[in-house]
């Protein structure tokens, strides 16, 4: 039986660091869905959910056989039943993820003890890297081309224009 897994996260926007963890989770997985979470009602994100997955679809294109991304809002648990995965994907960069991502697996447990919820290590390249501080250095107009895939740097030269001196 094919193992089909859900990575899931906001994705606002994908780095380098969320598609070392998808490639390193097609060793484990023969299927992954990167899901981007989103609440309607309060998304404070920088790109639309729509955007987000455009931007994923784009930088997984090489994949595509095995790798898909789709949005949900609501319970990730659901989802995951919706779409018959039976493992949610994590990425730990440092120990500060670790309290966060622990109480969300017990809780995700919880709710629907089908779903095993596994942690992956990020790639030493990409430890710092978070979209929040990505999104926050291309506003002060930083250079963050080595982090992002070329889409989403073309989306964030777009938002915040071009790099400065
Ligand atoms: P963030 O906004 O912190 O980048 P997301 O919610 O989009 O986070 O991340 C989805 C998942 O990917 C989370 O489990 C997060 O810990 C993980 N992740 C984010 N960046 C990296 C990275 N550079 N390396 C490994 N895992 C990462």
């Amino acid at each position: 039986m094919k193992r089909k897994a859900v990575y899931a996260g906001s994705f606002d926007p994908i780095t380098k660091g969320h598609l070392d963890i998808v490639r390193r989770a097609l060793g484990v997985f023969d299927d992954i869905i990167v899901g981007v979470a989103y609440n309607p009602a309060k998304d404070t994100a920088l790109f639309t959910a729509e955007e987000r997955v455009a931007m994923i679809k784009t930088a997984v294109a090489d994949l595509s056989d095995r790798v898909t991304a789709d949005a949900f809002t609501g319970l990730l648990v659901e989802y995951c039943d919706r779409v018959k995965a039976d493992a949610i994907i994590r990425g730990l960069r440092a120990v500060s993820d670790f309290e966060y991502e622990f109480q969300m697996a017990m809780m995700n447990r919880h709710l629907n003890s089908r779903v095993e919820t596994y942690f992956m290590s990020a790639s030493e390249t990409y430890f710092y890297t978070a979209s929040r501080l990505v999104k926050e250095v291309a506003s002060l107009g930083g250079d963050v081309s080595a982090l992002v895939p070329p889409i989403v740097h073309r989306a964030l030269v777009e938002r915040y224009g071009p790099r400065r001196p």
